[in-house]
């Protein structure tokens, strides 16, 4: 058993931002397990937000290499034991599981949603418009109309909202999906959301800060669109704290552990009565890729990070439109692409 990993950056091809600060490139960890000749990959994508950093990923992938079991597969105590050490990096415990649920799939030759009992991952996803001055917003919804896309969301809770919301719908009347990223205050959001009623969103995520979050409920009763919760819902205990103040939940694995957890998270909403979405980072779609497994899961996906990028080091993830879609590759079923240097 042999557990590698390596840096890899990726460059998204507009400068990315939301109400919070934006970004130019990216840098991640490519996770690398390797046992009986056949090598599993996954990655991670470290975010700020959660205490996340690269070098904490790879001061836990270090002590990984204990934690891991002779027997690849039995995922369940393998995760168990990576949060009980490394409860506040679970961007890298994604990471890692990702690639052990890469290698099994490989050695059973299957792809890795056959294994969980899951349908062909297919569903449409957002592509998102991020925050930019006039011009250049101008530019992205261009470039995202000519490209097909048929879902749009909006980073919103900046002074060109109006402007912005606007412009997209005098181009486009699809389903248009609003994020706030925690810009709002409680009373700002009651006003902010009633005023953006007349745009038709299909959803409003993250309105609050994360610790406003008794005061969604409130937001909820307006009835104006669903509330989703995004930077407030990071694990399943999370679901329960919600459960009764939102209309649904933003799954991302960087903030979950994994799919394991992303897995546990749907279970709760379910019986909860929430509505689930899965979301992301801007990475590469090796990073997309363990959220797609569960796509047939989900009521709505942004997963879109990979389609942001200039140039996506791996392939494998089918995009028809706004529909994304694997086939029956073993594993994951993304590949690098040779250009990407990976070993
Ligand atoms: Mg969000």
């Amino acid at each position: 058993m042999k557990l590698s990993w390596q840096r890899q950056t990726v460059y998204p091809r507009h400068r990315f931002a939301t109400s919070r600060g934006g970004l130019d490139e990216v840098e991640t960890v490519v996770v690398r397990f390797e046992q009986d000749g056949i090598v599993g990959y996954g990655d991670i994508v470290p975010s700020a937000l959660y205490g996340q950093t690269l070098e904490a990923a790879e001061s836990v992938l270090q002590s990984c290499r204990e934690l891991l079991d002779d027997d690849p597969f039995a995922l369940e105590s393998i995760v168990a034991r990576l949060i009980a050490r490394h409860d506040d990096q679970r961007a890298t415990i994604t990471g890692v599981e990702s690639a052990l649920y890469d290698w099994c799939g490989k050695k059973l030759g299957v792809p890795v949603w056959r294994m969980l009992g899951l349908d062909p991952p297919q569903i449409r996803t957002t592509f998102t418009i991020g925050v930019a001055d006039p011009d250049l917003t101008r530019v992205k919804i261009d470039e995202a109309l000519a490209a097909g896309y048929e879902a749009l969301k909006i980073k919103v809770g900046v002074e060109t909202d109006e402007q912005t919301l606007e412009l997209i719908r005098s181009k486009f009347d699809g389903p248009l999906y609003l994020d706030a990223n925690e810009a709002w205050t409680p009373a700002e959001a009651e006003e902010r959301i009633r005023f953006l009623a007349q745009y038709r969103p299909t959803l409003i995520e993250q309105p609050l800060k994360r610790t406003d979050w008794e005061h969604l409920r409130g937001l909820r009763d307006l009835d104006v669109a669903p509330i989703f919760v995004d930077e407030d819902c990071e694990r399943p205990a999370d679901v329960v704290r919600l459960r009764d103040h939102v209309h649904g939940i933003n799954i991302k694995l960087t903030k979950c552990g994994g799919i394991r957890e992303a897995l546990r998270m749907i279970t709760l909403a379910r019986g909860f009565g929430l509505q689930v979405m899965a979301g992301c980072f801007v990475s590469s779609s090796l990073a997309i890729a363990p959220a797609m497994q569960f796509a047939s899961l989900l009521d709505h996906a942004d997963l879109d990070g990979y389609l942001l990028l200039a140039d996506d080091p791996w392939t494998g993830i089918a995009c028809e439109g706004s529909v994304l879609s694997l086939g029956g590759q073993p594993g994951l079923g993304v590949v690098a692409s040779p250009a990407a240097a990976i070993e």
